[in-house]
């Protein structure tokens, strides 16, 4: 009997579209990946557009009262929902609109025009739908996309990492830029990019979103001992996690 292929496809929502390049690009040297799946839709690779799937992945905020519709008939069709990319993830930079008025935003990007887009909060897919699954970062790190569909067609759970951008950062024997004066957030921030931000001298603005157990009391001593205060760290969660910001800074995990 033939054996059938996981049918995956791909959707895109507010987002730079930074992350399904980044998939186009690990696919041209992973041919046996893309052989391993049939691929029916996926805009910025090809022009068709099957409707028939398991596996959905979604890159992209959610941030007009129209995708909600989009998302939920895509949870519909499909058994596995996985969100792409810090926008689905987190709601990443596209958040950051969420601080001003609509009108406003609109008005600024479109001048008279904007009256005619529609928008509302921007906010992570999750908070429309059920996920089974993210893959985190902006843009995602190709090699771990790689593995996670990997574990993923293996029926496994796919491994991502639960411990901080620090472990990464001080394996590389990374001066911390925390000791420079610059903000960071890689003690709280998911690792798997290998620190590649403190590496080239910038402090992680944690565009992997948080581990599990943040110690975010510990963040903001840290931050303290630096002469960093609250504001600065409020305002560098903010970058990516605008939607999440408020809670993150009330967390009571000393
Ligand atoms: S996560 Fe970053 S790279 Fe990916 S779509 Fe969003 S803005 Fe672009
Ligand atoms: S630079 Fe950032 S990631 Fe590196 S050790 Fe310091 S706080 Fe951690
Ligand atoms: S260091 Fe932080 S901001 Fe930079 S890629 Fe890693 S998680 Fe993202």
């Amino acid at each position: 009997m033939a054996h059938t292929k996981p049918k995956v496809a791909f959707f895109d929502f507010t987002s730079c579209e930074g992350c399904q390049l980044t998939i186009i690009d690990a696919l041209q040297t992973h041919v046996d990946l893309l052989d391993a799946v049939e691929i029916v839709q996926f805009r910025e690779a090809m022009s068709e557009i099957g409707q028939d799937y398991q596996i959905a992945f979604i890159e992209g905020a959610c941030t007009r009262q129209e995708d909600e519709a989009r998302l939920k008939s895509i949870r519909e069709l499909t058994q596995i929902v996985i969100a792409l990319g810090a926008c689905a993830h987190l709601g990443g930079v596209n958040t950051l609109r969420n601080w001003h008025s609509q009108d406003k935003v609109q008005q600024i990007v479109y001048g008279e025009m904007g009256k005619i887009y529609s928008a509302s909060q921007a906010r992570p897919i999750d908070a429309v739908i059920p996920i089974d699954g993210f893959i985190s970062g902006c843009p995602i790190d190709r090699q771990e996309f790689v593995r996670f569909v990997t574990m993923l067609l293996q029926n496994r759970q796919p491994q991502i990492p639960d411990y901080p951008v620090c472990v990464e950062c001080r394996l590389k024997e990374n001066v911390c830029v925390l000791m420079l004066g610059k903000a960071c957030l890689g003690s709280v921030t998911r690792a798997g990019c290998g620190a590649i931000c403190p590496t080239f001298g910038s402090g992680c603005d944690g565009c992997r979103g948080l581990i599990s157990n943040p110690n975010i009391g510990g963040l903001k001593l840290a931050f303290n001992d630096h002469g960093l205060d609250e504001t600065i760290l409020f305002e560098k969660i903010k970058l990516f996690q605008s939607y999440q910001v408020n809670g993150i800074m009330s967390s009571k995990v000393a």
